[in-house]
């Protein structure tokens, strides 16, 4: 069989990815299969192209109910016979789908987890002849993932019901603990094993000191000027706040978050998805659902609880493979809001995960060492000392002694007795007029204005490094009073220097070498802008997202091509016979008038 030719046909599609052909074969050999893949790594086809070859049933089940449509939408415009069930179906509209099912006329079918949990739902889904379980986001079965769903759970009959036929299980979350979980529940029989690489070349990663989180994100945003990314804060009421801001200094942005209306949000995501905002500012209830191919930034205002999380939130950027951009604001005060919550947790167990999360988290964005060359090892994969593409690599990185100041701080620390808060700490040093300074006589202490010349904030930042680097901590059992660690005394009695990095960012021009296979380098820009329009009004008009149309790599492509006829419409990325018959007669005769024939 050819699987090539298929890929062609079907997807428009020359080559197969990485890992694609071998998860194929496997599957169509009825085997079981593990397959960790970085988002963007192209699972759908991994399941998408078996469901084409197997005579029968191939059914997906996936938890992104919101997106389900939309991923059917992209299957049927590719000419696969696909449909979904989930809660969003009217009884009605759920009837026909089953009507469909048992005449044969699906091939492929999406089912949200819940449906699997009803009672006899598998004994009905045996009546029909299936050949193929794909579990999508199968992260969600073990609790050692970020996104743990208790109805997955369920998934564990498959193999009691279907035990002859391949289940085959993606994620893109590649702990060996997630991984090992996974195969257990499922119970998949020696599955063949894929752990592709978790690098994301086309991400720049950056770190920064936040220091007017609402600011630093707004002069972000303007540097990407116009184009979509999204903005995670920690909290609803920052995440409205953010939005409300960036709005007011001319931003399309919306805010996004659980506590808004089913309805909005889901207009929110389609608006975002439409191109119809640039900016979305979200918790992290925002995001699995997100099949936008060119967001080109990502932005952390607050620290993520772990690096699990940070990859799976970044990586929503770029999964075109085109250049974007991370951002993450750090500062101590976060990790201690993050500490706070974790003192209230009661069960042990996740008490211990999360604290392990955080320390790994904080010193991913505090230590001087290349971001991916951190987040690679969090996921087991060896990495480059150096990527050259991080603020890690390409910023100019000096050292500075601040033994001086950061012993102000501590004499301003021990002599208070080591029970006041940051806040309090840093006024007795600034030499603040406050009434509690007044109240306990701390304008009398020998250290009170000794750092007068220095603004606040350069303060604050010598706290937060101290805590970093385990000088000082804040003890939560006694109202986050800042104390000495052994290291602090050290410092404090000029036993041990006291060192502050201080960065240069230096502005990245050139793109990644990733970049080099997006072959859009000298494409007819006047014609793109012709067919992009061109292609937005037609999905309007179709009510559903432009990328299922065409991708912007699949237009560049014919910008560079400027395919007049059928033969070399037909070489444009992304283009099988489905797209050539169905968009051919529309976009040909656009390019043809374009060059004046
Ligand atoms: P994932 O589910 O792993 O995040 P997708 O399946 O959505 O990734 O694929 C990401 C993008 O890559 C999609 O636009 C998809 O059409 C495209 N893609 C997948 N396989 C190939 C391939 N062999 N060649 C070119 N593009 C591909
Ligand atoms: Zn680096």
């Amino acid at each position: 069989m050819n699987l090539k030719r298929i890929l062609k046909d079907q997807f428009g599609y020359k080559k197969f990815r990485d890992n694609q052909e071998d998860i194929i074969k496997a599957v169509l050999d009825g085997r079981d299969v593990f397959a960790a893949m970085p988002t963007g790594g192209g699972k759908s086809i991994c399941y998408q192209l078996p469901s084409i070859v197997f005579d029968g049933l191939s059914i997906v089940v996936s938890p992104l109910v919101a997106l389900m449509k939309d991923q059917v939408d992209e299957a049927v415009e590719n000419g696969l016979n696909a449909a979904f069930i989930n809660s969003s179906l009217s009884p009605a509209e759920a009837q026909a789908v089953y009507s469909d099912l048992f005449k044969g006329r699906i091939k492929l079918l999406y089912l949200s987890p819940e449906r699997l949990s009803l009672d006899g739902y598998y004994e009905k889904l045996r009546d029909l002849p299936v050949k193929f379980f794909a579990v999508d986001e199968a992260h969600c079965l073990s609790e050692w993932g970020h996104d743990f769903r208790p109805d997955y759970l369920n998934l564990s009959r498959i193999k009691k019901y279907f035990p002859d036929v391949p289940v085959a299980a993606f994620t893109a979350t590649a702990t060996i603990q997630v991984q090992n979980d996974i195969i257990n529940l499922l119970k998949l029989v020696d599955p063949y094993t894929v752990r592709a690489s978790f690098n994301r070349p086309e991400l720049f990663y950056r770190v920064e000191q936040k220091n007017g989180a609402l600011d630093q994100i707004t002069a972000f945003i303007r540097d990407h000027g116009g184009q979509a990314g999204i903005v995670y804060r920690t909290s609803r009421k920052d995440v409205e706040k953010t939005a409300d801001y960036l709005v007011s200094k001319g931003i399309k942005a919306r805010a996004y978050h659980a506590g808004l209306p089913q309805k909005d949000r889901q207009k929110c995501q389609d608006a975002f998805n439409r191109d119809k905002i640039d900016v979305i500012c979200a918790t992290i209830a925002f995001g699995m659902g997100i099949n936008k191919m060119n967001v080109r930034f990502v932005v952390h205002g607050d620290l993520p609880r772990s690096m699990e999380g940070y990859y799976q939130e970044t990586g929503r950027a770029g999964r075109d493979g085109a250049e974007a951009h991370c951002l993450l604001l750090y500062s101590g005060g976060d990790m201690m809001k993050i500490q706070y919550h974790i003192n209230n947790m009661h069960d042990g167990i996740e008490k211990k995960k999360a604290e392990a999360n955080l320390r790994r988290m904080s010193s991913f964005a505090s230590v001087n060492v290349c971001r991916r060359k951190q987040l690679l090892e969090y996921f087991d994969e060896p990495a480059d000392e150096h990527c050259g593409f991080c603020d890690i690599c390409t910023d100019k990185i000096e050292k500075i002694n601040a033994s001086v100041d950061a012993q102000k701080v501590m004499s301003a620390v021990v002599r208070t007795g080591e029970r006041f808060g940051i806040v309090h700490v840093i006024d007795v040093v600034c030499g603040a007029d406050t009434e509690k300074i007044r109240k306990f006589g701390h304008e009398k202490l020998k250290t009170y204005g000794a750092g007068s010349d220095k603004p606040k904030s350069w303060w604050r930042s010598i706290v937060d490094d101290l805590i970093r680097q385990d000088a000082v901590y804040q003890d939560a059992e006694s109202y986050n009073a800042v104390k000495l660690n052994p290291k602090g005394r050290e410092i404090l009695y000029g036993r041990e220097p006291f060192y502050i990095l201080k960065k240069e960012v230096v502005t990245v021009k050139t793109a990644s070498k990733s970049l080099a296979g997006l072959g859009a380098a000298n494409y007819d820009e006047a014609l793109y802008a012709i067919l992009r329009e061109y292609r937005n009004s037609l999905a309007a008009d179709k009510n559903i997202p432009s990328y299922i149309i065409f991708s912007d790599r699949s237009l560049k492509d014919m910008c560079i091509i400027k395919p007049v006829d059928n033969s070399s419409f037909l070489r444009v990325h992304g283009v099988g016979e489905k797209k050539l018959s169905e968009y051919g007669p529309l976009f040909i005769p656009k390019i043809r008038e374009y060059l004046g024939y």
